[in-house]
């Protein structure tokens, strides 16, 4: 048995975790305080917030799937990003993509105009941008890649390693990959972040976080500060995300493998002005892809010829796609960053980033990829 397949990790029981009567399925532990023997021996659970038994079955799974010393599960991505944030000193550095997931921009913008923490967002790509930044001394540096939502690779195996040379802790947010495509702490990153909202739970139906640490040492400071602020997802959400996360290697091949199809047909449209996906030969991320990830994923955006008028009558006459801002569930949904996901992102910033109003982003999900592609066609014969 190879448990460190990931197919593996997440599929088989583990008989340790099947409660009184030996079920398959983990119980849920939804109570929110423990019995202690008496007052002066702590049990292992005391109080849900700061500890509950299904959150650290899914931390355990996720640690797995992403070569981590362990996890903590939080309610959702962004109190992942938050909990990031919590052990940093008074008006510390953070550099940040300055094309990554809008969430995270809004979350650190707000800071630093507050004055909590300093922020510098970068194009990551930028090699004197890159090492200007480090000569500013970040106390984190934050890496998302590919980017949202147009997918700009940034090389793992160098990056963290320069940042980590200047003395800063590194994160990635692979909320877009999923550790089945691409595991950063192998590659020398400190934090992994995710919104396990997205692929990890993948059925809609709930929102949380995890953020995973290689260093034991870093993930009882993370596990404390999250105690502290109240962090830790609930109990329930985390037994359902296990469940979701049964599934994870089949959906993902299945949504990629839609995505190469569906961004192989879009790149031969007259109407499609341009096409981001590292899967196509032509994307300027297309080598790295292959070498730092295990596939290119279920997440494309494109550009259409007729500029953003185009772009809402082509999500107008769409039928089987959902206009809607998320990714990586079981539906296909587009949306319009512009206006949409990266709203938080004021329009100087967006035009810096390279979010344009016409630019679309697809999430592919578990349908059948001709039928998709008959829908996309649908959209732009209504343009
Ligand atoms: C959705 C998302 C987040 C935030 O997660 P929530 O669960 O919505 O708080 C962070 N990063 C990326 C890349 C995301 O797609």
């Amino acid at each position: 048995m190879s448990e460190d397949n990931p197919a593996t990790a997440v599929a088989r029981a583990r008989a340790e975790w099947g409660g009184a009567h030996g079920g398959l399925t983990p119980p849920l532990d939804a109570s929110d305080t423990y019995r202690w023997p008496d007052a002066e021996t702590k049990p292992a659970y005391d109080y849900g917030r700061t500890v509950n038994p299904n959150r650290d079955m899914l931390a355990t799974v996720l640690a797995e799937l992403e070569g981590a010393a362990g996890g903590v599960v939080t309610g959702s991505g962004q109190s992942a990003a938050l909990l990031a944030l919590l052990p940093l000193p008074a008006d510390a550095l953070v550099v940040a993509p300055h094309d990554g997931y809008g969430g995270t921009f809004r979350l650190l913008a707000g800071l630093a105009e507050r004055g909590r923490i300093r922020a510098d967002f970068i194009d990551m790509k930028d090699d004197s941008a890159f090492e200007s930044a480090l000569e500013r001394e970040p106390a984190l540096v934050w890496f998302e890649t590919p980017s949202n939502p147009l997918l700009r690779l940034t090389d793992l195996a160098r990056r963290p390693a320069q940042a980590k040379a200047a003395g800063a802790a590194t994160i990635a947010d692979n909320t877009v990959l999923t550790p089945i495509l691409q595991r950063p702490l192998t590659l020398g990153c400190d934090l992994v972040l995710h919104s396990t909202t997205k692929a990890l739970n993948g059925h809609g139906d709930l929102f949380g976080g995890a953020l995973l640490a290689a260093d034991p040492a870093r993930l009882e400071a993370l596990a404390w500060w999250s105690n502290a602020a109240g962090l830790n997802g609930p109990a329930f959400d985390a037994w359902q995300t296990l469940r979701g996360l049964r599934t994870l290697p089949l959906r993902v091949q299945q949504m990629q493998s839609g995505a190469m199809a569906v961004a192989d047909w879009l790149a031969a449209q007259e109407a499609v002005r341009e096409v981001f996906y590292p899967g196509l030969a032509g994307h300027p991320g297309h080598d790295l892809a292959r070498r730092q990830q295990a596939g290119p994923g279920f997440l494309l955006s494109f550009r259409l010829a007729g500029g953003a008028a185009a772009a809402d009558a082509f999500v107008a006459g769409l039928r089987l796609v959902t206009l809607a801002s998320s990714l990586g569930g079981f539906g296909t949904l587009v949306c319009r960053p512009a206006t949409m996901t990266h709203r938080g992102m004021p329009p100087d910033a967006q035009a810096r980033a390279g979010i344009h109003p016409d630019l679309l982003r697809l999430s592919v999900g578990l349908e059948d990829p001709g039928d998709l592609i008959a829908d996309l066609a649908r959209g732009l014969a209504a343009i």
